[in-house]
């Protein structure tokens, strides 16, 4: 088995000796040991749980990794990732970064490791280049971007980092393994808030780290923190995880589909300022978006031409799209990111990166394109 589409499926096989087609839940929190000090292949459930190990090896089959870590959130696994830094390290990150990533970063450990930071816009390879310092110890990339639906070149950003010895990590979320896979571009460690697409029906938080075999070294290192810190995941949300990803190839080509349609008919109404999605001709790196991307995803960012009233009259009368935070699940959300998903930056970040109030944003589910389209239609009509 190659393709996605089964792996999706079959990547969380595991054999069982009653022949359950779907592997059973374990809740056990220890296991027998045979002797003391001779445990069998699972001893206490931080360090290891059978249903935990099945999320984490389907996950790092699906991106190609070699092994698969998983946490009890998106930002634990982000949090976990930067434990491999040691104090008063400085890390590069993409300058349009989901914002509680962000927040982790600026507002604690800053203040707990002494680590700095550098924001780039990732189209800028030069920028990024140049901002490697003697204490430069690792690059982070989101592409596309959160939620302006900037691109960033894995294999060039890849390149940078071993060429400097940085330790690269791509936050996958939104794009999903279905879309690109960083670690066959050269990155090292892929994270995912499973709590998105890779669970897909809003009901799961949690977190997954994939660690690339050409860096055998951060897989132990990892493997050795993820027990350390002990952020894990539990057993049910691992179970919930798995039954979610086995639809996860056909629900990206559906929200794919979906999303193109509606970026295509955002882009043609007059109350429109700006639509920011890769499948766009007019998206400045359009051409990296077809080279690098299986398809384009759900992800839509959109500036409406009008003051904050306007925009708020707009999403009140939407009738299908919720207003929400999160995004990646079947049903379709939107947000305002400047007062919701990215409110814990300044105004003035938020000025520079180019997040205004009326940016909205928008998670395309999987419902039928025509009437998510009518939804936004009768919502922009004054
Ligand atoms: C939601 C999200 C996170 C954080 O994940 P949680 O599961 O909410 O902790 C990190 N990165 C991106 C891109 C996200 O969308």
């Amino acid at each position: 088995m190659k393709t996605l589409e089964s792996l999706a499926v079959h990547a969380s096989d595991t054999p069982d000796e009653l022949g359950a087609v779907v592997p059973p839940l374990y809740t056990s929190t220890t296991f027998r040991q045979t002797a003391p000090g001779e445990p069998g292949p699972y001893e206490y459930a931080r360090m290891a749980n059978p249903t935990r190990a099945m999320l984490e090896k389907t996950v790092a089959t699906l991106e190609n990794g070699a092994h698969g870590f998983a946490f009890a959130t998106g930002l634990a696994a982000c949090s976990t990732v930067l434990d491999l830094l040691d104090k008063d390290a400085h890390l590069i990150a993409v300058d349009d970064l989901y914002g509680g990533t962000r927040r982790l970063l600026e507002k604690v450990r800053q203040r707990t490791t002494g680590l700095t930071v550098s924001y780039i816009d990732p189209a800028d390879l030069a920028g990024i280049e140049a901002a490697i310092r003697p204490n430069t110890r690792m690059i982070w990339v989101e592409t596309p971007t959160n939620p302006l639906m900037k691109m960033a070149d894995l294999s060039a950003i890849a390149a940078i980092a071993k060429r400097h010895k940085l330790i690269s990590v791509v936050d996958n979320t939104f794009a999903t393994p279905c879309l690109q896979r960083p670690i066959e571009h050269g990155f090292d460690v892929v994270l995912h808030s499973a709590t998105k697409y890779l669970n897909g029906h809003s009901d799961v938080v949690a977190g997954v780290v994939v660690t690339s075999a050409d860096a055998p070294e951060v897989s132990e290192r990892l493997a050795f923190l993820q027990n350390a810190v002990g952020s894990v995941l539990d057993p049910y949300s691992s179970f919930m995880t798995v039954r979610g990803i086995k639809t996860l190839a056909i629900r990206m080509e559906r929200h794919s589909e979906n999303a193109l349609k509606i970026a295509h008919w955002l882009e043609a109404q007059p109350g429109i300022k700006a639509v920011h999605y890769p499948g766009l001709e007019s998206h400045p790196q359009h051409a990296l978006a077809k080279r690098q991307m299986r398809a384009f995803g759900g992800m839509i960012s959109v500036e409406l031409n009008g003051d904050n009233d306007y925009v708020r009259r707009v999403v009140a009368r939407l009738r299908i799209f919720t207003l929400a935070e999160s995004l990646g699940g079947v049903e379709s959300l939107i947000c305002q990111p400047s007062v919701m998903t990215h409110a814990a930056m300044s105004p003035e970040q938020q000025r520079e990166v180019g997040i205004t109030p009326q940016l909205l944003r928008l998670s395309v589910g999987i419902e039928n394109a025509d009437e998510l389209i009518a939804d936004l239609a009768h919502a922009f009509t004054e």
